[in-house]
């Protein structure tokens, strides 16, 4: 029996979903019943019957989950997938910073851990992180945490002076301006497509500028043939099945996020025998943090 089919076989048993962020390997892409980005998942996780949730991303995206469905069990097949930028945010240093502002609106993206966005008023994605902002009564002085880049980017769209957390993604971070150059030259005719946690001065070299949602929906839509990708390379496996008549190149080849592709297709199905890694947070914790989300939600 092939793997793809045990791990069918016993998510019908247990009732389990499984949730797949864009960046994970092609294989677990494949057998995802439901493929998105870390917020949409979990929204659309919400509407479903599923017992047993089963996040093929990083330890914060399974949070979310939990915080959304805390009567449902979330596993996460690699117990090390982290997300270094969302490890940047330390819940002590933000009450510090938090108590030196204490009349300032805090915003956390999404790439945070819960106890960051139980003390944020109101959390975002690289979607509707300028949508948020513009939505703060002018005036109020805003903390952005944890991502400079998308905070600056934010910012620049919006005007509004922001306090950036020095946060960054390492993967984005290697999508630098010559890189970007480089891909130009060999592809002049590509459309070259950023995500914001890549830096402003790569940022500045950008055609289009989306998160990976905004990227799908833009290529699908676009009479151009060919597109340069700065994100992640895992996405490139999903425009290129979507889109077989269109050609990707990565802006960068090195982008890849070591823990975004720890989960393999073995993983997927050890995690469903055993019932594990289950994501727990506290009732007090994702109470708060769900009042940043919902904020969120209700402006989008
Ligand atoms: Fe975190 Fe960057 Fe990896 Fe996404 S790509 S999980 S932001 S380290």
């Amino acid at each position: 029996m092939k793997i793809q089919d045990k791990i069918l076989e016993l998510k019908k048993k247990k009732n389990a979903i499984i949730l797949v962020h864009n960046y994970q390997i092609g294989e677990v892409q494949d057998i995802a019943d439901l493929l998105g980005d870390s917020l949409d998942l979990s929204r659309k996780a919400q509407s479903t019957t599923a017992d047993i949730i089963v996040f093929c991303g990083v330890h914060f995206m399974a949070e979310i989950a939990k915080i959304l469905s805390p009567e449902r069990m979330v596993l996460l097949p690699d117990v090390n997938a982290g997300c270094p930028l969302a490890d940047m945010a330390d819940p002590e240093e933000l009450a510090k910073l938090k108590a030196s502002h204490p009349n300032a609106v805090v915003v956390a993206y999404v790439n945070t851990s819960a106890q960051i966005k139980a003390q944020a008023d109101i959390c975002c994605t690289s979607a509707n992180a300028i949508n948020v902002i513009n939505q703060i009564e002018e005036g109020k002085e805003i903390i952005f945490v944890p991502d400079q880049w998308l905070g600056a980017y934010a910012a620049k769209k919006t005007g509004r002076k922001l306090i950036l957390w020095p946060g960054f993604c390492p993967t984005h971070m290697k999508i630098i301006p010559e890189v970007i150059d480089k891909k130009r030259k060999e592809h002049p005719e590509a459309c070259v497509i950023l995500h914001p946690e890549c830096r402003e001065d790569s940022l500045a070299l950008a055609d289009e500028i989306f998160g990976t949602g905004g990227m799908l929906n833009y290529v699908k839509k676009s009479s151009k043939r060919e597109f340069i990708i700065g994100t992640e390379t895992g996405i490139i496996y999903r425009l290129k099945k979507e889109n077989p008549e269109k050609e990707f190149y990565p802006a960068q080849d090195m982008a890849i996020c070591p823990n975004m592709k720890l989960t393999t297709l073995e993983k997927v199905l050890w995690s469903l025998e055993e019932e594990a890694y289950k994501i727990q947070v506290s009732k007090e914790i994702a109470q708060r943090a769900s009042v940043a989300i919902e904020k969120m939600l209700a402006i989008k």
